[in-house]
């Protein structure tokens, strides 16, 4: 089939994610057909930076062939077996073994699933668990955060704070969101650290309006990724985890944009300095080679659920795929053999977070953020009133059009512009990354003038 016949027959078959498909209709589909390194290749022929990883997953870029002769293999070997019924398989213990080891000291199990959705409905259902079986059945209420984001099942969704989304379905009623710490965005004059503490102390707000005794977990992105790149002030961490603490609370940090290095350590917890009681991962963990997600549980947590007795009744057909754990192994290997992570640490972050902040000086950028290996762009046609050029944040997507035509794939959250490229990245390519979203942002504000 030539380009148009695969938008013809695309537009005839295929519902896309998170599309509106009268517009998608008109535009017509981008047809991607290779990738290499942290490039990727449409039907054209034409090659762009890959400025997000895929879907913030390909951490190690598109070029590994040890993760894909690792998935080879194990399909030519055993291509699937479940972990029920008392079976279980070489590939999952060893990645079992490897999380226990790259993740924080005190998490040392793991259960696995097919995708970060699926792991956030695990953790409810381990969350209520732990509780039932401390005979602490009250505690039923989980918190969550305005415009965080947990997947797209009833679960993961109920849990994300997306209006939009929740406009579609009608979420779980046993779930409580709370102001997110986005100081860009709702900071008003309050300084960041002022308006961290105030974050965190809406958290203690809620807690104590819904009563300590029913709240069972509060979950949380170290960093809001879908949500725009949002990068809590310093102050907010620290005081949430004191909140937790006080009404023995248990945390979730869902990692699965964060774990595996996009900090610069190897979850957005060690980053922080905090001691979640389940975390979330996925996407990077096989770096996108093949679905697998899972939730890593706390010595405390599973402690409960192992030697309390009675069977656990939840898990998936593709929990621990083999295929898939022999992809996570590979990834992990790479990650470590290659100082892959040290080296976003201690080179190209800080070389991409001195770049990027020069685009700060651009006329309508109103902040320019980043962390390790992310960063975002606020579009505003105000710096000083950080005031956004529209009611319904179109620059956004006029910008990352334009993004697109120089060569570099930018999402546009809104009107914040996100950058989520490999960890792989090198400087020259932090250089080209910089550059042609400068291009991006001069052809935006002539666009709207
Ligand atoms: N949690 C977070 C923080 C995510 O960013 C995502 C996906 N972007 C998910 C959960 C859901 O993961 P999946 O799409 O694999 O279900």
């Amino acid at each position: 089939m030539n380009k148009s016949e695969l938008q013809q027959h695309d537009r005839e078959h295929l519902l896309h994610p998170f599309t509106d498909f009268n517009d998608l209709g008109q535009q017509g589909t981008r047809v991607i057909t290779r990738a290499e390194g942290a490039y990727i290749t449409d039907i054209d022929g034409t090659r762009l930076l890959d400025g997000m990883s895929g879907l913030w997953c390909c951490n190690l870029g598109y070029s590994r062939k040890e993760i894909s002769d690792a998935i080879y293999q194990q399909l030519n070997t055993l291509p699937f077996y479940n972990s029920f019924f008392q079976c279980t398989t070489v590939p999952s213990i060893e990645l079992a073994d490897a999380l226990a080891e790259v993740t924080p000291a005190h998490m040392n199990n793991v259960f696995f699933t097919g995708s970060g959705s699926e792991a956030n409905d695990t953790n409810l259902r381990l969350i209520r668990r732990f509780w039932d079986l401390q005979d602490k059945a009250e505690k039923r209420i989980v918190i969550s955060r305005k415009n965080g984001y947990h997947g797209s099942t009833i679960a993961g969704a109920s849990l994300g704070g997306m209006s939009g989304m929740h406009k579609q379905f009608q979420p779980l009623d046993y779930i409580e969101h709370v102001q997110q710490p986005y100081w860009f965005a709702e900071g008003g004059d309050m300084s960041p650290e002022e308006f961290g503490i105030q974050a965190a102390r809406s958290l203690d707000e809620k807690i104590q309006e819904l009563g300590p005794e029913k709240v069972a977990a509060f979950i949380a992105e170290p960093i809001q990724g879908a949500g725009g790149v949002v990068i809590p002030p310093e102050t907010y961490w620290p005081e949430v985890k004191k909140v937790l603490e006080q009404y023995d609370i248990l945390l979730v940090m869902d990692e699965v944009i964060f774990g595996f290095g996009r900090t610069g350590e190897w979850f957005g917890a060690d980053y922080y300095g905090i001691k979640p009681d389940l975390m979330t991962f996925a996407k990077a963990v096989t770096n996108g080679y093949f679905p697998l997600g899972g939730t890593m549980v706390s010595d405390r947590v599973a402690e409960v659920i192992k030697s309390k007795g009675g069977e656990f009744t939840h898990g998936y057909t593709y929990s621990a795929h083999p295929a898939a754990c022999m992809a996570g192994l590979a990834t992990i290997n790479i990650l470590r053999n290659e100082k892959i992570i040290e080296n976003v640490r201690d080179v190209t972050g800080p070389y991409l977070a001195k770049r990027w902040a020069e685009l700060a000086e651009h006329p309508i950028v109103g902040e320019a953020r980043s962390l390790g290996m992310v960063g975002a762009l606020e579009l505003v046609k105000d710096k000083g009133s950080r005031a956004r050029f529209d009611d319904d944040c179109t620059a956004g997507s006029v910008c990352r059009d334009l993004s697109i035509k120089h060569g570099l794939v930018m999402r546009a959250v809104g009107d914040a512009m996100v950058i989520a490229p490999p960890l792989i990245i090198t400087t020259e390519q932090v250089d080209e990354l910089v550059e042609k979203a400068h291009r991006a942002l001069d052809d935006t504000a002539k666009a709207l003038a």
